[in-house]
């Protein structure tokens, strides 16, 4: 470790301690010659390096200045590694991808500070930044969360949005005592695998999002009750009717997948439009 330098909770550094865990993401996560890969949360760079060997160039952002002349001392020799010190929350990604990748395919790869594993991934999601894939250690109970199927335990409102935008692996379990400082729980690598084509299309999309959402508003009401409060253009009748026919009056919000989302998106979307 860096000489004067204090890990800040606040800011998710739990640092992985040796090579064995970063060449496994980095050999998981298909860097290769052909893609650049952008890494979120460098800190000393123990993966950074690992990624560095396999991609054609590397760019890593970290939000902690402290950190910064580390790594850029650390990198001062790898001509394809590019340290940005920035919030990956503010960054222009799409800049960023075509300014350092054009020509590569683009690939994330990170070790994720867990205080904000789920906004992060919603970005990378939604920004549609067409990235090959997005590999990421996360909270084991997370990478459960994500790949729980409907009606399983753990499923909910993210999981549900984040099959809406890609297909997602568990890659393999990493224990807790491969961090400094030793996090309370074991994490997990997984594989997020963005769709070229995605396989649900509801005709209105932000309507979907609203119905996802407010279907997992609250957790132990119906189906019924739940969507009744978060649709307010339609009275709860035709939205009990339209869940009634379609899944029984007594369904729950996690009992549905994505694509009985957005199939019941497009009834009451239908309903709306024929009211407007
Ligand atoms: N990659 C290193 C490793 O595996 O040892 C560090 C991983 S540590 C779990 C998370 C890193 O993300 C820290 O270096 C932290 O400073 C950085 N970080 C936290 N929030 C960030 C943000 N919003 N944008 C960019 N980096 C962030």
């Amino acid at each position: 470790m860096a000489e004067g330098f204090y890990k800040k909770k606040s800011l998710g550094q739990n640092f992985l301690t040796s090579d064995r865990i970063p060449a496994r993401i980095a050999e998981v996560c298909g860097a290769d010659k052909g893609c650049g890969v952008i890494e979120i949360g460098p800190g000393m760079g123990i993966l950074t390096k690992q990624l560095a060997l396999r991609a054609a160039k590397v760019a890593a952002i970290e939000i902690d200045s402290e950190l910064i002349p580390i790594l850029e001392e650390r990198f001062a020799d790898a001509e394809n590694v590019k340290i940005i010190n920035e919030d990956v929350m503010k960054c222009d990604l799409r800049s960023l991808i075509k300014e350092e990748f054009a020509g590569l395919d683009c690939v994330v790869c990170a070790n994720l500070p867990y205080y904000i594993t789920t906004p992060i991934l919603m970005m990378l999601l939604e920004g549609e930044y067409g990235f090959r894939s997005i590999t990421v250690m996360v909270q084991k109970e997370v990478a459960e969360r994500l790949s729980a199927k409907a009606g399983a335990a753990g499923y909910g409102a993210v999981t549900a949005a984040v099959s809406y935008y890609a297909a997602v692996k568990r890659q393999f379990t990493v224990g807790a005592e491969n961090f400094s400082p030793k996090p309370k729980v074991d994490s997990a690598v997984i594989t997020l695998t963005p769709y070229t084509e995605k396989p649900v299309k509801p005709e209105n999309e932000g309507l979907f999002f609203r119905v996802l959402r407010g279907a997992f508003a609250m957790r132990r009401k119906t189906l019924v009750n739940s969507l009744s409060s978060a649709i307010n253009e339609l009275p709860k009748e035709e939205i009990k009717s339209v869940v009634t026919e379609l899944f029984g009056a007594t369904v729950r919000g996690e009992e549905l997948d994505v694509r009985q989302f957005a199939a019941l998106s497009d009834r009451i979307n239908a309903l709306i439009c024929h009211r407007g």
